[in-house]
């Protein structure tokens, strides 16, 4: 059986019935997952203090796939302070409709949000000039936009779909102007693949007229931020999303990944057994897809999108069902869906 080191970033609040549903999941697959805790809670980090991330990230990087669970911030964000030591370029955000939850928009949607994961204006606090004025500097780098645009492409490639570059290249001309050059550089690369860009706002609207249009969009960071959110607003839930965050080397490959349920750490649900796993498990689906065990990780996103459809699922989607409960029952799905394979 194939087996795979993976360190798990646990957290607080709900992050250990998570934890235990990610662990349930594991034990119904065709292959090993060895799992490495380390323990970033707010106790530990209270304890530990700043120094306990040099350790999660020498085991991110020496292993090079991790699962991190929500982790309440208070003073420091730890994903924050996670994504500058591990040297995420990119975030990826899949957003698809999940059939069975209430939503206002009745479009089916299935878009792969890739965001260049530092600069765009967010590296820079700015600064006031005077009473009535501020600036701030926008940064766009070549490394992280081209990561970027080449972790969208083969995403496209594997998805079979179309790759959408998007900012605001007749406004900002310069910074911008770079993202799209690079993009569309990358985009050469894969002639296979149909590629088009799309000012940002255009964009939006597109996305919301005709969301069979678009496969992957990639964007640089501010409007990738942007766009995550409002594309989970779409599919009526910001809670049930995952994502995941990649390094790379000078060659382009993923050295370090890191893969993560979207939400928080719902403190006022956390030991009561109720919690929603549906986000931890599209996270653990993802990172299936990159070890490359792709009939697992299609079994597993359809086993809780089954699951969900037909009312098996918990209380915050209308279910009746605990975390365990709701486990149980896509494990099984899962496992009949891999024994017909
Ligand atoms: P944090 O500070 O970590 O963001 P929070 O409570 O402010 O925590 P969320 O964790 O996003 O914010 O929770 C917002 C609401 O959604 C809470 O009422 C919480 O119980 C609910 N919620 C969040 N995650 C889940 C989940 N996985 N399953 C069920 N309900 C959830």
């Amino acid at each position: 059986m194939k087996t795979y080191k993976i360190v798990e970033l646990l957290g607080d609040g709900i992050s250990a019935e998570l934890s235990e549903s990610v662990h349930r999941i594991a034990q119904s697959l065709p292959l090993k997952l060895e799992f490495i805790p380390y323990d970033l809670s707010e106790e530990a980090r209270d304890k530990g203090g700043i120094e306990i991330y040099d350790e999660a990230v020498r085991l991110m990087n020496e292993h090079g796939v991790s699962m991190k669970y929500p982790t309440a911030t208070t003073r420091e964000s730890p994903n924050k302070v996670l994504r500058e030591k591990c040297l995420f370029s990119v975030i990826h955000r899949p957003v698809a409709t999940i059939p069975g939850i209430q939503t206002n928009f009745t479009k089916p949607l299935d878009i792969d949000v890739v965001r260049v994961a530092t600069g765009g204006t967010y590296d820079d606090a700015g600064q006031r000039i005077g009473k009535d004025t501020a600036v701030s500097l926008r940064v766009i780098s070549r490394g992280p936009c081209r990561d970027a645009a080449r972790f969208a492409f083969r995403l496209a490639m594997m998805r079979d779909t179309n790759v959408c570059s998007s900012s605001k290249w007749t406004i900002q001309r310069e910074t911008d102007g770079f993202f799209e050059e690079i993009a569309g550089k990358v985009a050469n690369d894969y002639p296979g693949i149909p590629y088009r860009r799309e000012l940002f706002d255009a964009l939006l609207a597109g996305i919301v007229m005709h969301p069979e249009r678009y496969g992957v969009i990639v964007c640089p960071n501010e409007y990738g931020d942007f766009l995550s959110d409002s594309a989970c607003g779409l599919i009526g839930s910001v809670g049930l999303g995952d994502s995941s965050s990649y390094a790379f080397d000078d060659e382009g490959q993923i050295t370090t990944a890191m893969f993560d349920p979207s939400g928080g750490t719902a403190p006022d649900i956390a030991g009561q057994g109720i919690c929603n796993p549906t986000a931890a498990l599209f996270a653990m689906r993802n990172m299936l897809l990159h070890l490359g065990e792709r009939d697992s990780a299609k079994a597993l996103r359809q086993a809780v999108l089954d699951s969900i459809s037909t009312g098996d699922c918990t209380g915050d989607i209308g279910g009746s069902l605990g975390c365990v409960e709701f486990t149980e029952i896509v494990a099984k799905r899962m496992e009949a869906t891999l024994q017909k394979a």
